[in-house]
């Protein structure tokens, strides 16, 4: 038998709660209940004005963003419209049915105002750090470091070749607001300053971003997140943007490990990254600077390919200052006292020894050692002592641990790209880089925290 038609009547009146609505299990139900935002109105305190019509409450544009950055939803004009139609947004977002949703062009401006000059997004980013440190998720004993690309709102149609790139032209009265950063931003380590080189292409729209053709494709314009996490659970101690070149990348790792230092108190007992990260100057200051064991491989270039005598097959005497070679003779630095004594080290932080020419002209393994030259010349790293304990350390069982915790940082990036939609970025210039890596991170964190704090997981002490 054919049933009655079903048609929705419109009832005069409703009793209804959204929160009945909300599943138990829902992410955000379990989010609201663990991370507190009241704070956010008091850090913005002084950003208002005492007269004039009262703003939107920023604690609901911040709880809209993470709604945003939770779910994978990157358009602030979308969000707004899942917002308005999704009850457990709506909930979590602290809406009634009847409430009005702020327009996306809100977000805008507060990001660029009050959000910037307040460091709003900092500030809910440490919160929930702490909140995760507080919750055992993060003890601060090791942490892991590394960087990934991001592409960046800019395609090499609107860019201009090198050769043709004169930022002294650009008039910042009349520039887009990116544009102005990256004039703003030319002397920061992080960006202008990071490196003398020229890029490629420069885009015209996002100059700041750096044309890069590291992930061995096609080159595209770009910035790189840097994050420090703590190994226990992959918790994101501290996010940094940068240009997307190396050192950039590896001056960031020192901001974060000293920033988490300053706001958290932690400093950790090893720091584990790749090759990128194991050059002279920053193994030294791991070990002699912050006195951190650095799990990472050492960039060494003394290896030789003709078959001669590598730097290895020489030893060092560090009580003489000296290398004895294989012929058991004596490498020197100085051989005589200088009137003038003389300053030590190269320009590229290295230190020479020579063998006599003597001993080098009468030795049988001549052809083996140095066939062209008159003499045997080693080079030694102001920085060797640091990397001699870095290459320790990596024949111990504790590193062939650190080589599987680093793939946890490697993880955060895959979900950051999979799950949080952060492919590319939808803001421009090194400020929206900024916001979205770091709101980005704020929201995997919390889902870490929703997910583990009720029953937080350690590493075994055996670790
Ligand atoms: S060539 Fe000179 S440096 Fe090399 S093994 Fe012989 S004596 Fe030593």
């Amino acid at each position: 038998m054919l049933g009655s038609r079903q048609e929705a009547q419109r009832a005069l009146f409703y009793d209804f709660s959204i929160e009945d609505h909300v599943p138990a299990d829902h992410v955000l139900r379990t989010i609201d209940s663990i991370i507190d935002l009241s704070g956010v109105r008091a850090h913005l305190a002084q950003f208002y004005s005492s007269t004039g019509r009262p703003s939107i409450d920023p604690e609901l544009m911040i709880r809209m963003l993470l709604v945003g950055y939770i779910m994978g939803i990157r358009s602030e004009r979308r969000l707004c419209d899942e917002v308005h139609l999704n009850l457990a947004y709506r909930w979590y977002c602290k809406l009634d049915l009847t409430d009005a949703i702020p327009d996306h062009s809100t977000f805008s401006k507060n990001r660029h105002g009050r959000f910037r000059d307040s460091d709003l997004l900092r500030h809910v980013f440490e919160t929930v750090v702490a909140q995760c440190i507080e919750a055992g998720l993060a003890s601060g004993q090791r942490y892991a470091a590394d960087a990934s690309i991001i592409a960046a709102d800019a395609n090499r149609q609107q860019s201009t070749p090198k050769a043709d790139w004169n930022p002294e032209a650009i008039n910042p009265d009349e520039a887009p607001r990116a544009v102005r950063e990256y004039l703003e931003t030319l002397d920061d380590a992080a960006f202008g300053a990071a490196s003398p080189v020229v890029p490629k292409f420069i885009s015209h729209s996002d100059p700041a971003s750096q044309w890069t053709g590291a992930r061995g494709g096609p080159a595209y314009f770009a910035y790189s997140t840097n994050y420090l996490i703590d190994t226990d659970n992959a918790v994101i101690l501290d996010v940094e943007p940068t240009r997307s070149i190396r050192q950039a990348e590896v001056d960031a790792v020192k901001i974060m490990i000293d920033r988490v230092h300053e706001v958290h108190e932690l400093m950790p007992e090893r720091l584990i990254a790749d090759t990128a990260y194991g050059s002279g100057p920053m193994l030294d200051w791991l070990v002699e600077k912050r006195g951190i064991a650095p799990h990472i491989p050492v960039i060494d270039k003394s290896g030789r390919k003709d078959g001669t005598f590598e730097r290895a097959d020489f030893t060092f005497d560090a009580e003489n200052d000296l290398y004895i070679c294989p012929s058991g003779k004596e490498l020197k630095q100085y051989r005589r006292a200088f009137t003038t004594p003389r300053s030590g080290p190269n320009k590229d932080a290295t230190i020479r020894y020579r063998a006599r020419k003597s001993d080098c002209e009468a030795c049988p393994l001549k052809q083996r050692c140095t066939p062209k030259e008159p003499q045997r010349k080693v080079t030694r790293s102001i920085y060797e002592p640091s990397r001699d304990v870095a290459r320790a350390l990596s024949q111990t069982q504790q590193y062939a641990i650190s080589r599987k915790l680093r793939k946890k940082v490697e993880m955060s990036f895959a979900h950051l790209k999979r799950i949080h939609g952060l492919g590319r970025l939808r803001l421009r210039g090194p400020c929206g880089a900024h916001d979205e890596f770091i709101l980005a991170a704020t929201a995997q964190n919390l889902k870490k925290l929703a997910k583990l704090a009720p029953t937080p997981i350690r590493a075994s002490p055996a670790q």
